[in-house]
């Protein structure tokens, strides 16, 4: 069976078309700068690997060029848009409505636009891919894969904030937590690998968004962002905490409108706020060249997932294993050193020399005697809404 996996953003779309059960891989690729003249499509299957510009006015323009390449004689991998039987969408926000896999109907949409209010970056190009999807594969079942859904697990005392309790019941004003699908998919992994029954494990997402979860027997028990993707770690234009005194600072003293300082703290802050770059490679360039800025903000993106980790091993008592993952996590070294470094209260021991060595597959990176397992665990959300579409349908 062909499952399309779609993840459709504001200004882009990807996708993966998967054969299930099997997990093979057909075609891959991207759209990126929709709404721009230069839009950007990358396309990649076993016999070729292209790149295009065009422009790409909305998602049904950036969708239709990715059916017309599945269907092109020579570089497709379809002959009719019939051969996609489910279209399995990432969607980022829903709520407390959804916490499993969902086949989308007229009243999920509704949903997911009515949280698009909690995620505005994300939710309206997930509905858009949604619409679009329809419109192209109107045969195939189309199935919704929230990012919020492994979080449903987080109990009251840790999803609750502390404010008036007629905010929670009822405006909903609580712990959502995001990139679910990957803290899932190499939580999963790690069990799997580790062989065990019971667990204790620490996941540590960073790419440009950055979460940490804490995972008992395979659930989710705590987790850094809540209610929008912007608390916790410092992230690439992201703050994560802050004192909230700040934002009244900000307004009633310094002339900042509430919109500026929502641009402020959600674009303008985290690692480019700190050096004036948001790529991890740019920022580990300028360290190496002596750059104090470049050099403090590592240390300051470390010490913060230090923190959360030591809560962590708190809340769950115990620690079996820390993964990281996306494109930080599978990639610096130098993030995992500083993370792991002075960790031995804790029995986290790092391997330098594993740590250095590069590879697209699961590693372990402590040492023998290391009483906690460092994971690296190259994500794949898109494998991960394929399985669970393949579950849900099946
Ligand atoms: P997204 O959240 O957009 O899915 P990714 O998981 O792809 O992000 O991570 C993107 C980030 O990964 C980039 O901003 C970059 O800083 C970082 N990254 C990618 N490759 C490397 C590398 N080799 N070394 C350090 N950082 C890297």
């Amino acid at each position: 069976m062909n499952i399309l996996i779609i993840n459709s953003g504001s200004s882009s779309i990807k996708f993966q078309l998967i054969e299930m059960p099997s997990e093979a891989l057909i075609c891959s690729g991207l759209v990126e700068r929709i709404g721009n003249k230069d839009a950007v499509l990358n396309y990649k299957t076993n016999a070729t690997s292209l790149q295009q510009t065009a422009e790409i006015d909305n998602h049904k323009q950036g969708l239709l060029k990715i059916v017309e390449l599945l269907l092109d004689p020579e570089k497709g991998v379809i002959k009719s848009t019939n051969e996609i039987e489910i279209v399995g969408h990432r969607v980022v926000h829903g709520g407390n409505s959804f916490s499993n896999t969902t086949l989308i109907t007229a009243e999920v949409k509704q949903d997911i636009q009515k949280y698009a209010a909690l995620a505005p970056l994300h939710n309206p190009g997930n509905l858009q891919g949604i619409l679009v999807a329809e419109e192209f594969f109107p045969l195939a079942k189309q199935v919704a894969v929230f990012d919020t859904a492994f979080h449903q697990s987080i109990p009251e005392k840790a999803k609750k904030y502390a404010i008036p309790n007629n905010l929670y019941e009822e405006q909903g004003i609580q712990v959502y937590g995001f990139h679910g699908t990957s803290h899932q998919y190499v939580s999963e992994k790690a069990i799997d690998y580790l062989g065990l029954k019971t667990s204790k494990i620490i996941s540590i997402h960073l790419g440009n968004g950055c979460s940490i979860t804490a995972i008992v027997d395979g659930k989710s028990i705590d987790h850094s962002l809540g209610f929008t993707p912007s608390n916790g770690l410092i992230m690439g234009t992201r703050s994560g905490d802050i004192d909230h005194g700040i934002i009244y600072h900000l307004v009633d003293n310094l002339g900042y409108s509430v919109a500026e300082v929502k641009d402020l703290l959600t674009n303008k802050s985290g690692m480019l706020g700190l050096t004036g770059y948001n790529d991890l490679r740019d920022i580990e360039a300028e360290a190496e060249k002596g750059n104090k800025n470049c050099i403090l903000a590592l240390t300051m993106n470390a010490y913060r997932i230090k923190k959360y980790i030591g809560s962590y091993v708190a809340a769950m008592n115990g620690l079996d294993a820390i993964i990281f993952t996306a494109g930080i996590g599978e990639n610096s070294s130098v993030i995992r050193q500083l993370v792991c470094m002075d960790m031995d209260y804790f029995g986290i021991d790092l391997d330098k020399a594993k740590n250095e060595l590069k590879s697209k597959n699961l590693r372990e990176i402590n040492t023998a005697t290391s009483k906690v397992k460092i994971l690296v665990i190259p994500t794949n959300e898109e494998l991960e809404i394929a399985k669970q579409a393949f579950q849900l349908l099946n």
